[in-house]
């Protein structure tokens, strides 16, 4: 059994994740921490093999620090914080002598990791391309980690993304993306939508389960364990 630590275990995604990781039977929910519920991670990290973290940009940093202290695997899918700031610190605590691991990624649902694969590919020959993201009202961050994400894999493929990329936040929404790419005379558009948090739940078990078995100490994106 692998023990799991939810991070954010009162929120949104924290909520969810706690019922998924309760539901599978390779897991063992260990732990939830979150200030609503008087329960700081620093004290159920030492418990954990994997700690789930979906908490706020401010947060999620120092949280990957205290696992990397304890020894404990960090899957962190909070989004709006400084990636490579926090891959130096895993790198540097690796070469110190820690054994975990980190695992970022900007969007757990397979769907989104799909589209943003699609965008590259298609940018290699239809370079003009534009990001909308649209999220629920309550989300802290904007653009979102999944733009931000798409629009480096888009670059690296050659593709000019105009900025800004534009964002949306309105109720009745969850996670959604469209990409769109343009040519003479024809333009092609990729999107994903997330209708409910459920879509994320079996890229964080995977990652969950997974996160131990990567041979980086710090790695971005579901699709490395794909
Ligand atoms: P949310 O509902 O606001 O939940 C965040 C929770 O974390 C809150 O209960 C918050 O408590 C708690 N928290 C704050 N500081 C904490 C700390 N130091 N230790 C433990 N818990 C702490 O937000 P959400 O909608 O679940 O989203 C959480 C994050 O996940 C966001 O960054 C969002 O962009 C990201 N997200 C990622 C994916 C993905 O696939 N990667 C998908 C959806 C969302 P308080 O309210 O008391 O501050």
């Amino acid at each position: 059994m692998i023990r799991v630590v939810v991070s954010g275990a009162a929120g949104r995604m924290g909520e969810t994740v706690c019922a998924a990781v309760d539901g599978a039977e390779d897991l063992e929910l260990a732990g939830r921490a979150d200030p609503a519920l008087d329960a700081p991670l620093a004290g159920l990290v030492g418990i954990a093999d994997v700690v789930v973290d979906f908490t706020t940009p401010e947060a999620a940093p120092t949280n990957v620090r205290s696992c990397l202290e304890a020894g404990a695997h960090a899957v962190v899918g909070t989004t709006g914080f400084d990636l490579e700031e926090l891959r130096a610190t895993a790198e540097a605590a690796r070469g110190d002598g820690a054994a975990a691991n980190v695992l970022v990624a900007p969007n757990f649902a397979i769907g989104a990791v799909l589209m943003m694969r699609f965008a590259a590919e298609a940018a290699r020959r239809l370079p003009e391309c534009e990001i909308v993201e649209l999220h629920h009202e309550g989300k802290l961050d904007a653009p979102s980690g999944t733009a931000k994400r798409t629009a480096e894999l888009v670059r690296e493929a050659g593709g000019n993304v105009h900025e800004p990329i534009h964002s949306v936040r309105l109720p009745g929404l969850v996670a959604h993306q469209e990409v769109l790419l343009g040519g003479q005379g024809q333009t092609l558009s990729i999107r994903h939508d997330s209708l409910d948090r459920s879509s994320f739940m079996p890229g964080v078990l995977l990652a969950a389960r997974r996160v131990g078995e990567l041979e980086q100490p710090f790695t971005v994106g579901l699709e490395a364990l794909l």
